[in-house]
């Protein structure tokens, strides 16, 4: 059975209003690591929902998490913010409401594009509302308790200063350190590295419980029943173990079912975001993986596996996987070992499985024709001339058109120069042709002048002509990669010129052959 069904199984069986919950730290750069946490949150609730139950699925943003650095990425004015809540802080490029919506904001409108369907709650908001307050009182009562548990699961000496609890100062807006036994409810007296001491309301808003406080206090507030997390808060002592104790002992509330996910490894040789530091982001990997091979993708493995994610070619292997699976699926036909797989690929559609096979187009043929068109009208004309389009659907002219992003994206920052190629508009001056090639492309000339411009009929021709000739297949070929693209090798042959006009390509080997 596939993991999600497992999960889902146990989930609809257990509770009676089931909410998912994931989260996001919007800190700085969103790793491709947050994108695997919400495609399982969806998958999950979407498995939930297939068995007839009502569930939620809540994305969390931690931003009222201090800025803990000037990270590399931010201008030294930023400097004066570390230490505030980065709600508080103000966007870097001025267009948002503040540091963490600059940082969230894209990605939610990309996670959104995936069918993830969630609410977006601000954790700073949560607090400015009080829905804090009753947990940071518990905690701040049983402090005692709380070091005793942090204690025993961590295995570090206990710390008899622990503030499980901090004030955002009044004067510099930084969080400070309490005092805990000036605390009676609602007011506790703090001290800031500033030098101010001031009073604070617990139920103000002017204040965060600690990480580990805090998420368990996110269970008990939302009565959270499954949680995707990444492997590091899994580990032994770390902070669901934490989490799971504070949540029943302190807050008298229950756990979620984990669903701990291992790390996305980033493999391919993609450009260097130089601003951020870091070579691929989750933003990128949206916007270049078409959204259901990039939920497949995240499915077809269990969480407990790493996924390695390959900017590079890897891509275009991603994209034919998943078409070869859709096609199986509508087939009806796959091994016993590919029932995971093929429920996989059912998952990623959410629940919206399409009718029929949607119109496949190879991938790697999309990644030529996306670079012979200036845009998606163009794209259209140059795929009629080799794919029938007359039974697209709305849909599947919607898919394409995703798809034709998502393919400029790529080639824009992270194809490998080998796929890349433009079409020169005429034959350069500077052009050196030798007289056997000259030859060649003459007789092309006349085979091809009365041929079906198909690419079957053309591949024919072009191997059979360069075969029966003194160039050859190999210098064959080379001679018109020179002539159209000005590199000695390019996309598959036979659909690179059945893409182009006809009389383009007569035109060109015309030219070349004087
Ligand atoms: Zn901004
Ligand atoms: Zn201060």
């Amino acid at each position: 059975m596939h993991w999600a069904d497992v999960i889902a199984n146990e989930i609809a069986e257990n509770c009676e209003k089931p909410l998912i919950a994931t989260g996001i730290s919007p800190t700085g750069i969103i790793h491709v690591g947050s994108l695997r946490e919400a495609i399982t949150g969806e998958s999950v609730r979407s498995a939930v929902e297939a068995r007839g139950k009502e569930v939620r699925l809540i994305y969390l943003i931690d931003s009222f998490d201090p800025l803990r650095r000037r990270y590399d990425f931010l201008p030294p004015s930023y400097e004066q913010y570390v230490g505030m809540p980065i709600s508080r802080i103000p966007c870097p490029c001025g267009k948002h409401r503040n540091y963490a919506h600059h940082f969230v904001q894209p990605f939610l409108d990309a996670v959104d594009s995936l069918g993830v369907h969630c609410e977006i709650i601000w954790t700073h908001e949560l607090y400015a509302q009080g829905r804090f307050t009753d947990c940071i009182r518990t905690a701040l009562d049983k402090r005692e308790q709380v070091i005793q548990i942090l204690h025993e699961v961590t295995g570090k000496e206990a710390n008899p200063n622990y503030a499980p609890y901090n004030p955002v100062c009044e004067k510099c807006g930084r969080f400070a350190t309490p005092k805990f036994d000036t605390f009676e409810f609602p007011y506790i007296w703090y001290e800031c590295s500033c030098g101010h001491c001031g009073r604070n309301d617990i139920s103000s808003g002017e204040g965060k419980l600690t990480w580990r406080l805090e998420w368990p206090a996110k269970w008990k507030i939302f009565g959270t029943s499954a949680e995707p997390f990444g492997k590091d808060h899994a580990a032994a002592g770390g902070s669901y173990d934490s989490g799971k104790r504070i949540v029943s002992e302190i807050y008298g509330g229950v756990a979620p079912y984990p669903i701990p996910y291992e790390f996305v490894q980033l493999k391919g040789v993609g450009q260097m975001h130089k601003s951020l530091g870091c070579p691929v982001t989750g933003l990128d990997a949206i916007n270049m993986t078409p959204p259901e091979v990039l939920n497949y993708l995240f499915l077809r493995v269990l969480p407990s596996r790493t996924i390695d994610y390959d900017s590079g070619l890897g891509t275009l292997d991603m994209a034919d996987e998943y078409d070869r699976m859709e096609v199986k699926f509508f087939n009806k036909d796959w091994t016993e070992a590919e029932e995971n797989t093929i429920r996989a690929y059912e998952i990623a559609q959410h629940n919206h499985v399409p009718s029929k096979l949607p119109l496949q187009i190879p991938y790697r043929h999309l990644v030529n024709v996306v670079q012979m068109a200036p845009d998606f009208d163009g794209v259209i004309e140059v795929l009629k001339r080799t794919v029938d389009l007359s039974e697209a659907t709305p849909e599947d002219m919607d898919r394409l058109r995703r798809r034709v992003d998502c393919v400029r994206y790529w080639l824009n920052g992270f194809a490998p120069d080998q796929v890349k190629f433009s079409i020169m508009p005429s034959l350069p001056e500077m052009i050196q042709i030798d007289t056997m090639e000259k030859v060649f492309f003459k007789e092309l000339v006349n085979r091809m002048n009365d041929c079906n411009w198909e690419t079957d009929v053309i591949n024919e021709i072009v191997s059979g002509t360069a075969k029966s000739m003194p160039i050859g297949s190999k210098a064959g070929y080379k001679a018109l990669y020179k002539i159209f693209i000005g590199k000695s090798a390019g996309p598959r042959l036979g659909s690179f010129l059945a893409s182009m006009d006809k009389k383009f390509v007569i035109n060109r080997l015309m030219q070349a052959s004087n």
